[in-house]
């Protein structure tokens, strides 16, 4: 754990971001440009959780409509970021493609294109010819792909935690370490956050806490109908280029890495751990359900009663926060084994790949799949940015800087109306509209 981790906490802040993800840091690197006083807390350490383990894709393609202009947004923001960075964290203009496989692929990348147009983006679809150049010696069963050259990809491992300690080296404050137990609210404001090491008060309030939010939320009466799937992944040993692009199929989904290696995952794939939450909110999800209930694994575990005693924290003593400073959740090893066959029998350039480390993450979700951002009605001073629901790393920074925006007073510089929190006041008709 860093140095800092010890270092004297504020009584008082301008604004406090709970969470030291992508989009805690990045809400942090904007309120820092603007020269705002905050604290950022981190209850374990930076990017720990979903921000260093995901596949580092950084794409506007498929992307739901109502989140696609932050993206283009974030997309600037990221080459703005990375362009400061001391180290080189990965990002790279490298592209993205998704093989058509069926029928039903291209109807939905076929529709998702009036978006793309809407926005003047550079994706396309690819002949099966021109695929088959852009992965050569590929034996994919495919008909072609949704191509978009001008995506990114960066390094999850390094790009979070280069962003936070390019700020402690500004005189950041960063609490790596330090749990926000709970937010106290007077008179419909926020007061002050209640951290492990005493209080801090504060004028805003962002809540940046991943898979968390909904947690740190439900005490003050705010229903977050968030949940979480467990997704697994895994990084390989060098192996020569197939195409710098990131490409999705049925199968096997991967990355270039800048080590050499692939990041590999499978699509969809995920694991759903029943909790209380889980069917407090299940009718929110029915259709998303309906539409993945093929890729989707449910399990109920011991956890389940846990997760129903981590709903009543005290302020005054140890909680959920800090009994799980760092969410580690076990990788499908059974599930790894399959994308790995599959990525050695459909790319020549894999055949002999071995898996050099694998892991598991949580993804927060939201029943349609796009995040929560903005304020909480009825509690002023009190803002969102959660529920990414397996697209923030590429969408943070543009969360980030609306976010340090808001807690400015500011007009977003980016519509945000779609995504806000109140959109879940009756759970009816809520769908998602991504193509992937
Ligand atoms: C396997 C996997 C693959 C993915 N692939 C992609 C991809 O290719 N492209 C893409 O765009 N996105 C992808 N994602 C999603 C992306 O990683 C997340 O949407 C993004 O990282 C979310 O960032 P965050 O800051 O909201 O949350 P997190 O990174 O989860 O950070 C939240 C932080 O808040 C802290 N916290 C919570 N509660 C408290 C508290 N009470 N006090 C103090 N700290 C607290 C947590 O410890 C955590 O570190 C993937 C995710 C996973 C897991």
């Amino acid at each position: 754990m860093d140095e800092r981790s010890t270092a004297e906490l504020p009584s008082a802040t301008e604004v406090v971001v709970i969470g030291g993800g992508i989009a805690g840091v990045t809400t942090a690197w904007y309120l820092a440009a603007a020269g705002v006083p905050f604290a950022l807390f981190e209850k374990g350490r930076i990017a720990g959780e979903q921000s260093s383990r995901n596949w580092g894709w950084i794409r506007k393609q498929g992307r739901d409509p109502r989140e696609l202009p932050l993206m283009v947004l974030a997309e600037r923001l990221w080459t703005e970021i990375a362009a400061e960075l001391p180290e080189d964290v990965g990002f790279r203009r490298a592209g993205v493609t998704y093989l058509i496989e069926d029928d039903a692929d291209a109807r939905r990348f076929e529709n998702w294109l009036d978006h793309a147009r809407l926005l003047q983006l550079d994706t396309r679809l690819l002949s099966k010819s021109e695929t088959d150049a852009l992965l050569p010696g590929n034996c994919v069963p495919h008909r072609g792909s949704l191509h978009t050259p001008s995506d990114h990809r960066a390094e999850p491992g390094r790009a979070v935690p280069a962003m936070a300690r390019a700020l402690r080296a500004r005189g950041a404050a960063i609490h790596e370490g330090c749990a926000v137990r709970g937010i106290d609210v007077a008179a419909g404001a926020v007061t002050c956050v209640v951290t492990e090491r005493g209080r801090v008060r504060a004028r805003a309030v962002v809540v940046a806490g991943g898979v968390w939010s909904r947690l740190l939320l439900r005490p003050l009466g705010v229903a977050l109908p968030q949940l979480h799937v467990l997704a697994s992944v895994q990084r390989t040993t060098p192996a020569p280029l197939v195409t710098e692009s990131a490409v999705g199929s049925r199968k096997v989904a991967f990355r270039r890495r800048t080590d050499g290696g692939y990041t590999l995952a499978r699509t969809g794939a995920s694991r759903h751990r029943l909790s209380p939450a889980s069917l407090r909110h299940m009718r929110a999800y029915l259709p998303v359900l309906k539409d993945r209930w093929r890729e989707l694994k449910f399990r109920v575990g011991a956890d389940f009663f846990q997760a129903l005693a981590d709903e009543r924290q005290e302020l005054d003593a140890p909680g959920p926060f800090e009994r799980t400073r760092v969410l580690e959740p076990a990788p499908d090893h059974r599930l790894l084994d399959d994308v790995l066959a599959s990525a050695r029998r459909y790319y020549p350039q894999l055949e002999a790949v071995q898996s050099a480390e694998r892991w598991a993450g949580a993804i927060d979700v939201l029943p349609d799949e796009i995040p929560a951002l903005g304020p909480v009605p009825g509690v002023r001073g009190l803002l969102l940015a959660t529920g990414f629901s397996g697209h923030g790393f590429g969408i943070g920074p543009g969360a980030g800087f609306v976010m340090a925006q808001l807690a400015r007073g500011l007009e977003p510089a980016v519509a945000i109306d779609a995504l806000a929190l109140d959109r879940f006041g009756a759970d009816r008709g809520i769908v998602s509209h991504a193509a992937t």
